[in-house]
């Protein structure tokens, strides 16, 4: 289990337990302010990232002294794992609303309103305080279907909606605001969310991996190299000498994507804590 499993789940995995998601935790001034001043405009995420950039061109002796005080600082406030689809439909089982939101990320990085994150709260839609917070913070970038930028849909919708983003490569991960509060599950890539591209380009972890890791059955694989098209973490390899993917454990998050192209259904997940070489790797 990662280390927010330890400290937030009380024996369990920390986004399968509702009290991380409830509207208790909002009640918290500190947090409040900190999901106000978050969702107020994506000037923040900008800066941040150009603060990383400035942190990679320091000496390494001081990067390797400042990134770790810099990522306990993150786990505190805005900290995410990536979830394999079948970890979200059992969040889906017990939370009670689910809403589409722009996501500020892209706001960022593209410059246009991309809905992929889902805010998910343990009360109705219209009674849960974050959906009020967020449609109360004036925004401009919050457009949408409707003047508060916030969409409700049912959880079947919703999972429908995520299979989809799945099948086009996007990597579901749940996420804190002011930890271990959960606010809600977004839909990563490389390229425009900020968040992987911190982790995986610019070496400052601001996400750990799920609690599974992939692997490939040899005897299902017939090496035709779908699979590894979807990974955006560079954990998969063909071997020419035996015509078969391999997953490097060591590199793989977890997150699943890769089995949505295989025909063959050869790739499969193993709890992480099962894996020699993955687990204690977050
Ligand atoms: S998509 Fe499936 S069958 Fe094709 S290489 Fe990958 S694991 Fe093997
Ligand atoms: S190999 Fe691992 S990291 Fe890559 S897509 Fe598959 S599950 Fe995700």
């Amino acid at each position: 289990m990662c280390e927010f499993c330890h400290k937030h789940g009380e024996g369990q995995r920390w986004y399968l337990r509702a009290e991380n998601y409830s509207e208790d935790l909002l009640g918290d001034l500190r947090r409040r302010r900190f999901i106000q001043s978050f969702f107020s405009s994506p000037q923040h995420l900008i800066e941040g990232e150009g603060k990383l950039g400035r942190l990679n061109q320091l000496p390494s002796f001081v990067r390797s002294v400042v990134t770790p005080i810099a990522v306990n600082r993150q786990k505190k406030s805005h900290y995410g794992q990536v979830v394999p689809i079948e970890e979200v439909e059992r969040i889906f089982a017990f939370v009670n609303s689910v809403v589409r939101l722009p996501c500020i990320c892209r706001q960022a990085t593209v410059g246009s309103e991309q809905r992929y994150c889902y805010g998910v709260s343990m009360v109705a839609q219209e009674e849960s305080q974050l959906a009020r917070m967020v449609r109360e913070i004036d925004a401009s970038y919050l457009t949408g279907p409707d003047t508060a930028g916030l969409e409700a849909l049912s959880k079947q919708e919703a999972l429908a909606s995520l299979r989809d983003l799945e099948k086009n490569g996007l990597c579901h991960t749940v996420w804190t605001l002011v930890t271990p509060f959960i606010g809600g599950i977004c839909n990563c890539d490389r390229s425009d969310c900020m968040a992987m591209r911190a982790t995986i380009a610019m070496g400052f972890p601001a996400m750990f991996r799920a609690e599974y890791a992939a692997e490939v059955n040899p005897e299902l694989c017939n090496g035709c190299r779908q699979c590894m098209r979807a990974c955006q973490f560079g954990a998969m390899g063909y071997s020419i000498a035996h015509e078969k993917v391999a997953i490097d454990p060591r590199r793989c998050y977890g997150c699943g994507i890769c089995r949505a192209g295989c025909t063959k259904n050869a790739i499969f997940l193993a709890e992480r804590s099962s894996g020699p070489l993955a687990q204690g790797v977050w």
